[in-house]
């Protein structure tokens, strides 16, 4: 898929003018560059990066349309998706964008600089040290079980903050297994979307969730302990 195309499959829903896709080009070039240095994506074809990277990120926008937020963190970000790719979307959201590994906010700091991303904080830290109560919206795409993400997650949203959970096909089971960590952490399930990447590329799950009460003070507990015995 060419950029062009993917401007095309969002027609009518995002608005994707020269100004997104100029940055998107570059970002994709950068990703290109820093990838034959150090691994950060195994997609290194550049229609398939379209594909599998931006569109993937961008069909979050439809699982969060009509709910607000001002703040937004994307825990575990990897090479930015899809906070770097919804922030360049999102211009009046203020995004961190969250990794515990030094290379890869090397890459996105050199991304953010390149694109003039105002918007944008690149956090390298875990997300079970970072300030409570503080993000209006978080999302994560491959970044870990469900009720692991809930327990890491929950504690930095506000009261009435929402989780964007980015799961493959599993996903709605990961949900049902999820009940006892929702209930404990005050989360509750607002809508799944179902989606399907162009060319029978993979089934997605979003799963938007929302945090209707404070985190109990003990969460999130020792990130060992989060492994071992998850909610
Ligand atoms: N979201 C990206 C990357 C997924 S890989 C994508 O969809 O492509 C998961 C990422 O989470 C890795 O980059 C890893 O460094 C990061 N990570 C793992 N545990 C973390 C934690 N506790 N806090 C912050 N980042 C973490």
């Amino acid at each position: 898929m060419t950029l062009d195309e993917l401007s095309a499959y969002f027609a009518g829903e995002l608005s994707l003018g020269e100004r997104e896709l100029g940055r998107f080009r570059r970002y994709l070039d950068l990703l290109e560059e820093w990838n034959g240095r150090m691994n950060l994506t195994a997609v290194r074809e550049r229609g398939e990066m379209v594909e599998k990277h931006l569109l993937d990120s961008l069909l979050a926008t439809r699982a969060l349309k009509g709910t607000e937020f001002r703040t937004a963190i994307d825990i575990g970000t990897g090479p930015g998706f899809p906070g770097l790719v919804l922030s360049i979307l999102m211009g009046d959201v203020r995004w961190t964008l969250l990794d515990a590994t030094r290379k890869k906010c090397d890459f996105l700091l050199a991304v953010k600089q390149e694109l003039g991303l105002t918007n944008v904080e690149v956090v390298n830290a875990r997300a079970e040290t970072l300030p409570k109560e503080k993000w209006d919206l978080a999302t994560a795409r491959a970044f870990s079980s469900l009720p692991m993400l809930l327990e890491l997650a929950a504690p930095l949203l506000t009261v009435g903050g929402h989780l964007l959970a980015m799961k493959g096909p599993k996903g709605e089971q990961e949900l049902l297994l999820s009940a006892k960590a929702m209930k404990e952490l005050g989360v509750s399930h607002v809508s799944t979307f179902k989606e399907s990447l162009p060319g029978g590329e993979g089934e997605r799950m979003n799963i938007l969730l929302r945090k209707c009460a404070r985190t109990p003070r003990k969460y999130p507990r020792e990130f060992a302990l989060i492994k071992a015995k998850p909610l």
